[in-house]
């Protein structure tokens, strides 16, 4: 069998992406969650900076800056470690503490900024983005981050589905947008019939009601709708919600039941994409992404010890 990876450049950068492609009760899941710095983001942080670079917009010694709810500041930081330029991650307070210590054991410096919806983050990594030798990636408004999905991601999925499927269905969480819509656009080229699903917790009903409120599926619906989902929501069909509650009990299941040890997303995903095979039987070829790995939650969910010293995680 030939090796999954060869050596090229001895960085781990080169291990991002070529992710396997589950089917998984008949859904197709990308196990996105094995990339380096354990999610989805290691793709576009990696695109993001080296379109930076080619364009002249990063040069050694640079800073960069970015808002994030944790997982694309885990994944900056390792792309900075690796190319030598300094991180400062800011997000808000709430998040899961792995998250803040993991772009900490990158090297980067993490400022704290508004609690658990990352909008004040935002302004204060737009500000900081602006001085000099500092760049800000801007995760919520690039379209590199749409061109990763479109060229990378999307293209990537089409050629692991079985030979002659197209996808019918395609179903995400809304951080960025970036997924949902770069893949989407990817799949509208070889199925101009694909839906389009965008998935927020029921909790916070954002891009349908308007509504803004806490919830527990990290990653995604980060208290606004943003600048690349408002671009491009002609191309998406519907919105569905899960609530946290849901999205955490089928992660729970996903690692017992299957040994996908992965995030809350990664359930509301899983969810979504079921109850769209239950409702649209025409839909037979419903595409997710399982974004982040378990581990970033260990404290939140998996470590509770009760008031006699047991383990609680079992009875939960
Ligand atoms: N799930 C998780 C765990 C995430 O961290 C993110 C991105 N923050 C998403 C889903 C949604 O991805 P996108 O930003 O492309 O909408």
């Amino acid at each position: 069998m030939a090796p999954r990876y060869t050596t090229v450049s001895g960085s781990i950068l080169e291990a991002v992406g070529d992710t396997p492609l589950l089917e998984i009760e008949g859904i197709y899941a990308k196990i996105e969650f094995l990339n380096p710095s354990g999610s989805i983001k290691a793709r576009i942080a990696k695109y993001m900076i080296e379109r930076a670079e080619q364009e002249g917009l990063l040069k050694p010694g640079d800073t960069i800056v970015e808002a994030t709810s944790g997982n694309t500041g885990n994944a900056l930081s390792m792309v900075a470690a690796v190319k030598g330029y300094r991180m400062l991650v800011v997000m808000p307070e709430g998040m899961s503490s792995e998250r803040v210590a993991i772009s900490r054991a990158f090297g980067a410096d993490v400022v704290f900024c508004g609690k658990f919806h990352v909008n004040d983050a935002l302004q204060r990594a737009r500000e900081l983005g602006q001085q000099p030798h500092h760049f800000a990636p801007s995760q919520f408004e690039s379209e590199w981050n749409v061109e990763e999905n479109r060229l990378i991601l999307g293209p990537e999925i089409l050629s692991q589905l079985p030979s002659g499927r197209v996808p019918d269905a395609l179903v995400l969480g809304v951080g960025t947008g970036g997924t949902l819509i770069g893949v989407g656009q990817a799949f509208r080229a070889v199925n101009p019939d694909v839906r389009l699903f965008a998935m927020e917790p029921s909790e916070s009903c954002t891009i349908l009601c308007g509504e803004i409120a806490t919830h527990n599926i990290e990653g995604i619906s980060d208290g606004f709708v943003p600048g690349i989902f408002e671009r491009h929501a002609g191309l998406v069909n519907d919105v569905l919600s899960v609530s946290s509650a849901d999205a955490i009990s089928e992660m729970k299941r996903l690692a017992r039941s299957h040994g996908l040890f992965c995030g809350p997303s990664s359930g509301a995903h899983m969810l979504a994409a079921k109850r769209i095979r239950q409702n649209f039987p025409g839909l037979k070829t419903v595409v997710t992404a399982f974004c982040d790995e378990g581990e970033k939650y260990l404290h939140e969910y998996f470590m509770q010890v009760d008031a006699t010293g047991v383990d609680a995680t079992h009875f939960r």
